[in-house]
C-alpha cells in the first residue's frame, strides 16, 4: 500500500515514509492511495484493540518493513481498553471512554502507536531521532509519554511560558530522560513557527535527523479508527445493528478516523461532529463555503481549532458537497451549553462529563426522539473530567477522582529549559543532547 498527498503534488510514499515525514512536501496530508474492503468475516476472533488492529492495519502496512512487526507494535500501542459504557438502561446510548492512557486522553493512543512505530523503523539508525513538538497544552503530553525512554529517539516538547495551566505544564515537563521540555518565551505561534522553521533550515537538518509527531501524521490518525472498529464490532455482534457515533471534534483527526474505519467497511452508521462555538466545519456544511478563521477560545479548549487541517483528508474521500453532507453532520455548542449539559447529564445520568465530552453530550440531547430512538448511539469521550477538574467540580458540585495514570504523572520530579523564540537557541539546545 502506498500513501498520496491530498494535493496530488508529491510522490506516493511507503507507510514507513508517510509516518517519517509527517507532512508531504507538497504541503498535503498523506492519505491511502486505495481502500482495501474488510469483511466483517476478516475480524472472526478479533475482539482486543490490538487484535482488531492487526486486522485493519495489515493492508497498510503491506510492503513496508514494519509489517513483520506489526503484532509486536500494535501489543506495545493498544496496551489500554477502550471501554464500551452504558448510560441508559436500556443500553440504546452509551459512552466510548477513550480516556484510560497514560495522559487520560484519546490522543494517547495515537502517540504511542507512531511512537511504537518510530521505533521499529529506527531500530538500526545510526544517530538518533529528533522529535520537535510544538504545543499549546494537550498533545504536547501525549507525545511526550508516548516516546518517553524509547530508544533512538529524543523528544524536545516546546511550550509558550505562561500560557499553558500549571496542571498541563506539569504533564509537559515530569518526563526527563530523552524527554526535554522548553519553556519558550514567545506565544504558541512562536513555538509553531520555531519547529517550522527548524523542518526547512538546511543547516539544521543536516545536522540533525527531524521529524514531528503533530496530529496530522498518518502515523497518529489511522490508529485511531482501531478503536471504531473494534467498537462497532462488539455492538454490531451483540445486536445486529451498527452504532452511530457523536465525537467532539476540533482538528478532525479522531473523526476522519471514524469515517475511515466505515469506509474500510466495519459497521458504522451516522457520524456526528460536535464542535464547540469554532463552527467553521458546521457553516462549511451549511453554506458550502470553506471559511477558515482565527480560533476562539473555548470551555473545551482542546477543539479550539478555527481552520481544521483534516477537513483536507474529508474532502480528498468526498469531493463533492453532497457527498460530505451524506457522510457526515457537524454541529457547534457554545459554553453556555456545555456548561448546562455537564450539570444536566450529571443529575440525570449521574455521569461527569469533560467540557468536550460535553459538547457530544449536547448534540445528542438535541437530536429528535425520533432519531435518538433510530438506533444505538455513542457518544466519544475524549478526556477525563479530572484534567479539567477546575471547569467541572464547580458545575456539578462533586469531588472528581483524579485517576491512576495522572496522580502517577503528578508524583514525578519537574524539569524544564528557557527557550528563546530563535533557531540559534534552538540548535544550540539540540547539540547539547
Ligand atoms: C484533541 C482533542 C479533541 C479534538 O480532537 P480532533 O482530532 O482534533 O478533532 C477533543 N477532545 C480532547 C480532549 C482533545 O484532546
Amino acid at each position: 500500500m502506498k500513501f498520496e498527498s491530498t494535493r496530488h503534488d508529491s510522490p506516493a510514499v511507503s507507510f514507513g515514509a508517510a509516518l517519517t515525514q509527517g507532512l508531504a512536501p507538497d504541503g498535503g496530508l498523506y492519505v491511502p492511495q486505495s481502500w482495501p474492503s474488510l469483511p466483517l468475516a476478516a475480524f472472526e476472533g478479533a475482539s482486543s484493540l490490538s487484535d482488531v488492529a492487526n486486522v485493519m492495519l495489515r493492508p497498510f502496512v503491506e510492503g513496508d518493513g514494519i509489517a513483520a512487526e506489526l503484532a509486536a507494535v500494535t501489543r506495545d500501542a493498544f496496551d489500554f481498553p477502550a471501554p464500551l459504557v452504558p448510560v441508559t438502561d436500556d443500553g440504546k446510548l452509551s459512552v466510548l471512554e477513550l480516556f484510560h492512557g497514560p495522559t487520560a486522553a484519546f490522543k494517547d493512543f495515537g502517540a504511542r502507536f507512531l511512537a511504537a512505530c518510530l521505533q521499529k523503523l529506527r531500530q538500526d539508525a545510526s544517530r538518533p531521532l529528533n522529535i520537535l513538538v510544538a504545543t499549546s497544552g494537550d498533545t504536547g503530553g501525549a507525545v511526550a509519554a508516548a516516546f518517553h525512554q524509547r530508544p533512538g529517539i529524543v523528544v524536545s516538547v516546546l511550550f509558550p511560558k505562561g500560557m499553558v495551566s500549571p496542571t498541563q505544564e506539569r504533564q509537559l515537563t515530569c518526563w526527563g530522560d530523552n524527554v526535554r521540555s522548553y519553556r519558550v518565551h514567545g506565544t504558541f505561534d512562536d513555538c509553531q513557527r520555531l519547529v517550522k522553521e527548524a523542518f526547512v533550515d538546511s543547516s539544521l537538518k543536516s545536522r540533525f535527523e527531524l521529524s514531528s509527531a503533530n496530529s496530522i501524521n498518518l502515523g497518529r490518525l489511522l490508529p485511531q479508527a482501531v478503536y471504531y472498529a473494534a467498537t462497532s464490532l462488539a455492538v454490531f455482534r451483540a445486536h445486529g445493528v451498527a452504532p452511530n457515533f457523536v465525537i467532539p471534534s476540533g482538528n478532525l483527526g479522531n473523526s476522519v478516523a471514524c469515517v475511515w474505519a466505515r469506509k474500510l467497511g466495519l459497521p458504522i452508521g451516522r457520524v456526528v461532529l460536535a464542535h464547540n462555538a469554532n463552527r467553521a466545519v458546521p457553516d462549511f456544511l451549511q453554506s458550502g463555503q470553506w471559511q477558515p478563521r482565527p480560533s476562539i477560545p473555548t470551555l473545551a479548549s482542546a477543539m479550539d481549532v478555527g481552520s481544521p487541517s483534516n477537513l483536507e483528508r474529508l474532502r480528498a474521500l468526498f469531493p463533492d458537497l453532497d457527498s460530505v453532507r451524506r457522510a457526515v453532520r457537524a454541529e457547534s455548542v457554545s459554553d453556555a451549553e456545555i456548561k448546562a449539559r455537564t450539570i444536566a447529564d450529571f443529575r440525570q445520568y449521574g455521569k461527569t462529563w469533560c467540557p468536550h465530552t460535553a459538547t457530544a453530550a449536547e448534540v445528542y440531547a438535541r437530536m429528535s426522539p425520533a432519531m435518538r430512538e433510530s438506533g444505538r448511539w455513542v457518544l466519544v469521550s475524549t478526556a477525563h473530567p479530572a484534567k479539567f477538574r477546575e471547569i467541572v467540580e464547580p458545575l456539578t458540585g462533586a469531588r472528581i477522582e483524579m485517576p491512576e495514570s495522572l496522580a502517577k504523572l503528578f508524583s514525578r520530579p519537574v524539569s524544564c529549559e528557557e527557550l528563546e523564540p530563535n533557531l540559534a537557541a534552538l540548535a544550540g539546545a539540540l547539540a547539547t543532547y
